[in-house]
């Protein structure tokens, strides 16, 4: 059985991805630092479970991550653990710097000092796979879709440290060897995504029968990915990728953000009707823009697609369907979240709190 070293796994990529790869028979070890988007909840399933290890801890730990990758020898280490939303990192860059650039150096100089120490086989074998975003390539106009080509422009605090980690990790390669691989996939949205993101605070607030804020206009334009497909989409890169090379990972779901809040709306309205029957488009408000907000985002996965055999299974309108019914179906996970219980939670040797 593999063993795999996750960061980030109590979050919302990670988390699934920790969920499909134990299923999938992979051991794990999570490093996870628990911040406000950490969620132990999400990893309930594995209590107790023997493919799972969960300990809490920073990427930024050099000693930690030494002694858990001499202790499990893991064959791969994908690193998901970042700070991850834009909002917050315009009020608060510094955190975002912290962790994914700072942080990310950190947990590549252990990587590094670990892999050179193995045996042929095992040094041969091994792979970092670090997680990125299509954020790092800037804005685009009408037209076009980044490639792995595109120069990187980011525009926010949080697309210019995730910028600098990809920068990181590209060099590692080149000056030092590592093998590493790197994904820039675009926005996800399913099941355990934290709510202060677009998909899940539009679901929450339109069951409350709050106002539904939308930036600017609302006709920002991103592209949609269902987690479970970007879960495969790094599974195939790990077990396939060229080493050294970047993989764009999209949903070919490109979509207006006023028009991802009318679907939810609609998908509401059919399956909860408010009380007194009337649409809950009613309750959008267009609010001040972000500033800084990157007018569109598209993505090229060809590269991806010809030379790995990815593509996304889940469509756009069969994926936002199913994370509605998760959200009204996982009530008690979102309510834990919503009243702050979910940071006293526990997770093996973990705590939370
Ligand atoms: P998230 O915010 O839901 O989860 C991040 C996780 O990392 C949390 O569990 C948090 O506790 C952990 N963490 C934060 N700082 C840490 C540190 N210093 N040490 C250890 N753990 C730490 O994020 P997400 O949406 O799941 O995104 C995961 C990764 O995927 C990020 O690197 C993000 O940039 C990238 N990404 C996200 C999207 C998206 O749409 N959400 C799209 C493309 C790429």
């Amino acid at each position: 059985m593999q063993t795999w070293l996750v960061t980030g796994g109590a979050g919302f990529i990670g988390g699934n991805f920790v969920l499909s790869a134990v299923a999938a028979g992979v051991r794990i070890v999570n490093l996870d630092a628990l911040t406000y988007a950490g969620n132990p909840d999400t990893l309930k399933a594995l209590d107790g479970h023997a493919q799972h290890v969960f300990v809490r801890g920073d990427i930024g730990d050099a000693a930690l991550v030494a002694r858990l990758l001499a202790e499990h020898r893991p064959a791969a280490i994908v690193n998901f653990a970042a700070e991850s939303h834009v909002d917050r990192s315009i009020d608060g860059p510094a955190a975002f710097v912290q962790t994914n650039v700072v942080g990310t150096l950190a947990l590549l100089e252990a990587v590094r000092d670990h892999w050179r120490t193995l045996p042929d086989g095992e040094r041969d074998a091994f792979r970092f796979l670090h997680v990125s975003t299509d954020e790092v390539y800037g804005s685009l106009g009408e037209s076009g879709a980044f490639t792995e080509e595109t120069p990187y422009a980011p525009n926010s605090p949080y697309s210019a440290s995730k910028a600098a980690s990809d920068h990181l990790v590209r060099a590692f390669h080149h000056t030092y060897g590592l093998p590493v691989l790197t994904t820039n996939c675009s926005n996800n949205y399913g099941p355990y995504q934290f709510p202060e993101k677009l998909i899940p605070l539009i679901i929450l607030k339109a069951l409350a029968g709050d106002a539904l804020p939308v930036y600017g206009d609302g006709r920002n334009v991103r592209d949609w990915l269902y987690v479970s497909d970007h879960c495969a989409a790094i599974r195939r890169v790990l077990e396939a990728g060229r080493i050294g090379e970047t993989y764009n990972v999209g949903g070919d779901a490109e979509r207006m953000n006023i028009d991802v809040v009318k679907t939810i709306c609609a998908l509401l309205d059919a399956r909860r009707p408010r009380g007194d029957g009337q649409p809950r488009e009613a309750q959008i408000r267009f609010v001040a823009d972000r500033p800084g907000h990157d007018r569109r985002y598209a993505i090229d996965a060809s590269k991806l697609k010809r030379e790995l055999g990815w593509a996304p299974e889940v469509a756009f309108e069969e994926g936002i369907a199913r994370t509605v019914d998760w959200y009204l179906a996982h009530e008690d996970w979102t309510q834990r979240v919503l009243d702050g219980s979910y940071r006293l939670e526990r997770i093996g040797q973990g705590v939370a709190a």
